[in-house]
């Protein structure tokens, strides 16, 4: 089932999220909802508090083509993150239309549970190691605008509102 998401300026975006005590049937079918929501979008990366759910849950698809390949992540958590650096020009489907340039460290190791209940490690780097980050940062209450000046946040969240504004006006 798609779900509805939460746009920025929205103070639940603010919170932080808390962690899983075991993979139930229940997360297990909020994680297929968030999936099918995020292909949806589309975007390839969502969190459970996006949808208004303040639980420690990700989903992740990054493959291009048709061949889907998700990726579900329970309490993620990362463990360590490179020295080195890079730039990636970042969207966030809570940000709808707005993009920036993000760095963050190039490659992380993210420890977490998967849909079976097991504990993993994965080493990402390039475009899923800025995906996991982003996502990582939304259960912990931040956006990607958080790295930007005050002044480059203040106008995208101005935007935002007066975007929020336009799709609530209808005229019948
Ligand atoms: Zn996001």
């Amino acid at each position: 089932m798609k779900r509805k998401i939460i746009v920025e300026p929205d103070p639940i975006l603010r919170k932080k999220c808390n962690p899983i005590e075991k993979v139930d049937d229940e997360i297990k079918k909020l994680m297929k909802d968030m999936l099918e929501t995020m292909y949806d979008a589309p975007g390839i990366g969502l969190a459970a508090i996006q949808i208004g759910i303040l639980k420690r849950l990700v989903v992740i698809d990054i493959s291009k083509d048709e061949k889907k390949n998700p990726l579900f992540l329970v309490n993620p958590k990362i463990i360590s993150q490179s020295k080195t650096t890079s730039v990636y020009e970042e969207g966030c489907l809570s940000l709808p239309g707005q993009f920036a340039e993000i760095e963050r460290p190039s490659e992380c190791l993210v420890k977490y549970i998967d849909l079976d209940g097991k504990e993993k490690e994965l080493k990402a780097d390039g475009l899923l190691a800025t995906c996991i980050q982003h996502e990582v940062d939304h259960l912990n209450g931040i956006l990607f605008i958080d790295y930007l000046s005050k002044l480059k946040k203040d106008m995208i969240i101005k935007k935002l509102v007066k975007h929020k504004k336009e799709i609530e006006r209808i005229v019948v």
